[in-house]
């Protein structure tokens, strides 16, 4: 197994790097995310570079790559910046349930407005209640002659509000059924329709730039043929999408890490205590030593899980192992950066105290640590043992 990166790919790293370089001004990050503001104008020249939905096909506004290039793109903004990163990488959310499930007019339709900027899309799919355990599910669709009636409250929806143009809803389709997984389906919603309401998820640790709220959905009527793929097959599209998903945050957190290693690093590489500077203490390389190592491990397991799917062998451990070790690793490196710059750390300006705020909400989206590792060992226990990637 060889994760060479080509050198088409090497241009994308190149492109990002040069975009984020021009485009992620310090003070404007910082006000961005002190105001709680989704960075639009950013986002919107990242689109006309093609950065966003770069997987989708060319047919539908999209670069015609795959999901190691979506992962590169991920990794070296967040790399750049955790915040405005994030909110670039994950501007699309959900479209993928579209882009693997939806009939041709709906990726026609859709997908280009996503790719092209012209719209947010976001995933109502968890709730509350149920947390993870999504066949708990209380959100309704009911057929009222050709349209579908929808009610519910999701929580936690990112990209939720003005910009967003549509939502993808998990609903309860079993008409009278109590909620159970094999009545789930999911149905596209534009935002704008009538009974759709998001209310502000409030402040929060990290991701502040991001605008993530609950949306309430009463009496929100659709017609029949926003159903995404097939009735009922709800749960199949969520476990897919969700494979899909977390290799895209497991590169984000991976970015994050490096970014908050690379500013420590200048940082004890050009300032002094006790007349030396503080690279130069045996227990800083240690340190040092260890992220570099925790992040290239995150960074193997993350570029396989891509390839892996490239190759249309799309494994959920192997996603999940991706996000566990790369939460893991920005967690812990964000961790020491702060450490390393001492009180500087703690301050705004240096950044790093804002990639360590974001990598803790990175790690919870997409399913918690404990999630991925239950994913894990259900793999293992379905392949009896057998530590082999299938
Ligand atoms: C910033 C942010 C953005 C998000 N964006 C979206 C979005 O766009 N769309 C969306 O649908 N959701 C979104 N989420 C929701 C996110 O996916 C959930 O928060 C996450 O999956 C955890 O679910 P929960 O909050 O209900 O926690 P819970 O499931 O209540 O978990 C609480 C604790 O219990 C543990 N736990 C849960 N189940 C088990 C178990 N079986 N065994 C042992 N321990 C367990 C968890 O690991 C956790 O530590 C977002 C969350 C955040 C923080």
């Amino acid at each position: 197994m060889i994760f060479q990166i080509d050198k088409s790919q090497q241009q994308i790293e190149k492109a990002v790097d040069d975009f984020a370089r021009g485009e992620f001004k310090k003070e404007v990050v910082a006000e961005l995310a002190e105001t709680r503001q989704f960075p639009d104008k950013i986002w919107k020249k990242a689109c006309q570079l093609g950065f966003m939905g770069i997987h989708f096909p060319e047919s539908y506004g999209g670069e015609g790559l795959g999901m190691v290039e979506n992962v590169l793109v991920a990794e070296r903004l967040c790399r750049a910046d955790s915040s405005i990163g994030t909110c670039l990488s994950r501007a699309g959310y959900a479209s993928e349930f579209i882009l693997r499930f939806g009939n041709e007019n709906q990726k026609k339709k859709w997908l280009p407005k996503v790719a092209q900027g012209k719209m947010l899309a976001g995933g109502a799919i968890l709730e509350s209640r149920e947390g993870g355990d999504i066949g708990l599910c209380t959100t309704t669709a009911v057929k009222e002659g050709n349209e579908w009636v929808i009610n519910g409250v999701k929580s936690f929806v990112l990209n939720a509000g003005p910009l967003c143009g549509f939502y993808v809803v998990l609903c309860n389709t079993g008409e009278n059924e109590p909620a159970s997984d094999r009545h789930l389906s999911t149905i596209l919603v534009e935002a704008g329709r009538d009974g759709v309401a998001v209310i502000d998820g409030g402040g929060m640790l990290g991701l502040r730039s991001m605008s993530i709220g609950t949306v309430r959905f009463e009496q929100v009527r659709v017609p029949l043929e926003h159903l995404v793929g097939s009735e009922n097959a709800g749960r199949e599209q969520v476990l897919t999408c969700f494979t899909e998903r977390r290799i895209q945050a497991a590169a984000e957190l991976l970015g994050v890490a490096e970014g908050a290693f690379e500013r420590a690093f200048q940082h004890v590489a050009q300032r002094e205590q006790f007349r030396r500077k503080i690279i130069d203490f045996q227990v800083t390389r240690q340190k040092l030593g260890a992220m570099a190592t925790w992040i290239q491990a995150a960074r193997l397991l993350t570029y396989q899980a891509a390839s892996h799917f490239d190759d249309g062998g799309a494994s959920d451990r192997l996603s999940a192992m991706a996000k566990l070790q790369a939460t893991r690793t920005a967690l812990a490196v964000c961790d020491e950066a702060v450490q390393l710059m001492g009180g500087y750390g703690y301050v705004q300006e240096y950044e790093v105290e804002r990639f360590f705020r974001d990598a803790r909400a990175l790690g919870t989206l997409d399913g918690t640590q404990i999630a991925q590792k239950n994913i894990i060992a259900e793999s293992l226990v379905r392949a009896r043992g057998s530590l082999a990637i299938s």
